[in-house]
């Protein structure tokens, strides 16, 4: 892995691009891989209720614990820290975020420093799984672990308990492997679409809602397999996703239930998204798209097509070039857009 600088404090506007708790995250994951302390001022200036939230917090305090980090200003709605990392230490790690935040996004940011040690790790994380503006536990088990498998990175996943907003109460349970044969470049495609499968589950509610979610999955997407999924938790939700397994891929897509919101519209809205990506021709959607990136700079370099490049995608992008040395192109590819990561 080549860092950019050695020692010298990385200063991070949070205002930038996105503006939100991605910037923080990803300022975490890569300071505990690197060494290189940072100071982030205007923590999520461009969200409505700036500064650190709950599941930032245990963004903050699980990477502090892992990394023994010299830390300043992590508290509740704190616009500014300052993070300095010591060693990174694997072992056995229990965290609690204390409300329905991402679980998943505390995942994703103790992942990077996790798997580049010589020792694997056993982490349990409670709260949300299923959160809105955030990866499903369903979206990471079977989108974005099945990709960083192929560059050599091996997890265990398992989501014990669902947990939905506002109780949450779920629990994730993670093996982290060390990382040990890094793949050469790694060109992503597809290939053929080989079949597409509906799930749904209703948590704690009338189960009728995951059958009419896959009904009209069905009638708009004609799937090859579709199954109701029984998720253990003391919450209240729904959530259904579809996979699309390709020969060299698999994208998912997944909704989650809301309040006044039918589940036939759920679906519906579902199926439109799912559809999108199939006119598309791009290998990856746009969340898949910024999560990609920094395993891809961790590794050998890589390359990709992304149906969308969002605001997200290019801050990050902005972040590991702040903390890496490798370069990121984004451009436009025949009406969707090539990504290529240079190591
Ligand atoms: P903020 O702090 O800014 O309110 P946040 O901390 O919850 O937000 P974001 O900065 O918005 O996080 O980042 C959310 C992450 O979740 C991104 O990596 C994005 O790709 C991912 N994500 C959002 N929606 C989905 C989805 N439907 N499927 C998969 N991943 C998603």
């Amino acid at each position: 892995m080549n860092t950019l600088l050695q020692n010298k404090t990385i200063q991070i506007d949070g205002s930038q691009g996105e503006g939100g708790g991605q910037i923080l995250r990803t300022a975490l994951s890569l300071s505990m891989l690197t060494g290189i302390p940072f100071e982030l001022v205007n923590i999520r200036a461009g969200r409505k209720k700036p500064g650190l939230m709950r599941q930032h917090l245990v963004c903050v305090q699980a990477s502090q614990r892992i990394s023994n980090a010299i830390v300043e200003g992590a508290e509740l709605h704190s616009q500014k820290l300052y993070f300095q990392p010591q060693h990174v230490q694997t072992g056995k790690y229990d965290f609690h975020i204390g409300s329905a935040g991402s679980t998943i996004l505390v995942l994703q940011t103790l992942l990077p420093a996790l798997m580049m040690q010589s020792e694997a790790s056993q982490i349990t994380i409670h709260g949300g799984t299923h959160n809105p503006m955030a990866p499903t536990a369903d979206f990471i088990q079977h989108c974005f672990f099945p990709f960083i498998q192929k560059l050599g990175i091996e997890v265990d996943f398992e989501c014990e308990r669902a947990g939905f907003f506002p109780i949450g109460a779920g629990q994730i349970n993670i093996t982290i492997h060390p990382w040990k044969s890094k793949l050469k470049h790694c060109i992503l495609t597809k290939g053929k679409l080989l079949d597409i499968q509906g799930y749904a589950a209703a948590l704690n509610i009338q189960q009728d809602i995951a059958d009419r979610e896959l009904e009209v999955l069905n009638n708009k997407l004609g799937l090859n397999q579709r199954k109701r999924v029984n998720f253990q938790g003391i919450s209240q939700g729904n959530t259904a996703f579809v996979v699309l397994n390709y020969e060299h891929h698999q994208q998912v897509f997944s909704a989650l239930g809301e309040k006044k919101k039918c589940a036939e519209k759920v679906a519906h809205d579902l199926a439109k998204q799912v559809k999108a990506y199939l006119d598309s021709n791009a290998v990856a959607d746009e969340y898949l798209a910024d999560q990609l990136l920094l395993p891809l700079a961790l590794g050998q370099g890589g390359e990709f097509t992304a149906q969308v490049v969002s605001e997200h995608t290019k801050t990050q992008a902005e972040m590991i070039q702040k903390f890496l040395k490798c370069a990121i192109q984004i451009e436009p590819f025949n009406g969707i857009f090539k990504l290529k990561v240079i190591t």
